[in-house]
């Protein structure tokens, strides 16, 4: 169980997104007052935060004012998306993510906060360590000599050293942690920027028994999932533990795409056949993680098996595809800010 430590100030960048969201709805939970900041309001559900900025955090005044009186800062605000999306942008995306992160990190250590955890990726990982589908798990200290995914996973190793350089320099306390494909109920299903599983699950959503649906790649490539209770929960014992070093927060359960498709399948309840298009961007081949050194700070590790978090996650997605088929409309949703320029 997690120390139910003091009630504290703390800011939750990128909370109108998937996992901070959920994150900030646990913080408050625990009984901390908790802020949010994002150019969107959450899109599926209404914010828990005691406040919420609506700002563009490239700005460093916007900076400036989501950092102000706050002990802890958990920054996960970042332009992302799947891979299609990620492999499409790599100058916006850096530009984005570097002027968010860079700002961020200065105007927590400007404002005294205390901690500031930062949520990189496993696209920091060299790509000629993931060559092939029955790849080796990936340890932290993999990721240099470096070769990380252009432009999303490069900028993410450079914060993390940017963290690490601040604590050097200024004393401020870091916490780096590299997700490794996080997926569950209120995440982007549609638009372009959803990842897999949640791609995956409202194809089939969308489709009736017994029809194929397209997969990107041949579906012979490997990842590993985590669902987004265990991800929350990696989050703040890593946040609340002493390690300095960035640490990776997944599972270590490998699973092909075409099994991804045959478990999100199970959980509809449908025969579905796939079509592979290997034109489509598909990542590396084989990406798992090693989570020994995780087991070793925490003492924990996330256990939610991916045939048990798909089932909620199936059928979140599912309710939300016949509610917005045309005539049906969005009840319950809140509508999303358009993000400027992005
Ligand atoms: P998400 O896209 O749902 O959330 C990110 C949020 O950042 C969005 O709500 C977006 O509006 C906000 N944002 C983008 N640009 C902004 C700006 N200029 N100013 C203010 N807010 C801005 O993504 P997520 O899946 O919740 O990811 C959260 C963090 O975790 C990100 O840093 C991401 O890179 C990292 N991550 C996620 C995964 C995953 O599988 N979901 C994997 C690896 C790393």
């Amino acid at each position: 169980m997690l120390n139910h430590s003091p009630k504290k100030k703390i800011l939750v960048t990128g909370a109108g997104g998937f996992i901070a969201h959920h994150l900030a709805c646990r913080l408050k939970e625990m009984g901390h007052w908790v802020r949010g900041a994002d150019v969107k309001l959450p899109e599926y559900s209404l914010t828990k935060a005691d406040e919420f900025l609506q700002v563009d955090l490239r700005d460093r005044d916007n900076c400036d004012a989501a950092v102000k009186g706050m002990d802890e800062v958990y920054h996960l605000a970042a332009d992302m998306g799947g891979i299609g999306y990620i492999s499409q942008s790599h100058a916006e995306i850096t530009v984005n993510n570097t002027l968010m992160d860079v700002n961020m990190v200065a105007a927590a250590q400007a404002a005294g906060v205390k901690r500031l955890l930062y949520s990189s990726s496993a696209c920091v990982y060299p790509q000629f360590l993931q060559h092939d589908p029955d790849v080796t798990p990936l340890r932290e200290e993999d990721a240099f000599p470096a070769q990380p995914e252009e432009g999303y996973g490069l900028e993410k190793l450079y914060t993390e050293k940017l963290c690490q350089y601040f604590t050097e320099d200024y004393g401020m306390e870091t916490r780096v942690v590299r997700f490794h494909n996080v997926y569950g109920p209120l995440g982007t299903y549609d638009g372009g920027r959803e990842k897999a599983p949640a791609a995956i699950s409202r194809k089939i959503a969308m489709a009736r028994d017994g029809d194929a649906i397209e997969i990107w790649g041949d579906g012979k490539q490997t990842r590993s999932f985590m669902y987004i209770d265990d991800c929350v929960e990696g989050i703040i014992r890593i946040m609340q533990s002493d390690h300095r070093e960035p640490l990776n927060l997944g599972t270590d359960e490998l699973v092909t795409i075409d099994e991804l498709v045959d478990i999100v399948a199970e959980a509809s309840g449908k025969t579905i056949g796939k079509r592979h298009d290997t034109s489509k961007p598909q990542g590396v081949r084989g990406r798992n993680s090693d989570n020994s050194r995780l087991r070793q700070v925490l003492g924990w590790e996330p256990a939610i098996h991916l045939r048990q978090g798909i089932v909620p996650t199936y059928s979140w997605i599912s309710g939300q595809v016949s509610e917005r088929r045309p005539g049906a409309g969005t009840a319950g949703t809140i509508a999303a800010v358009a993000a400027p320029n992005r």
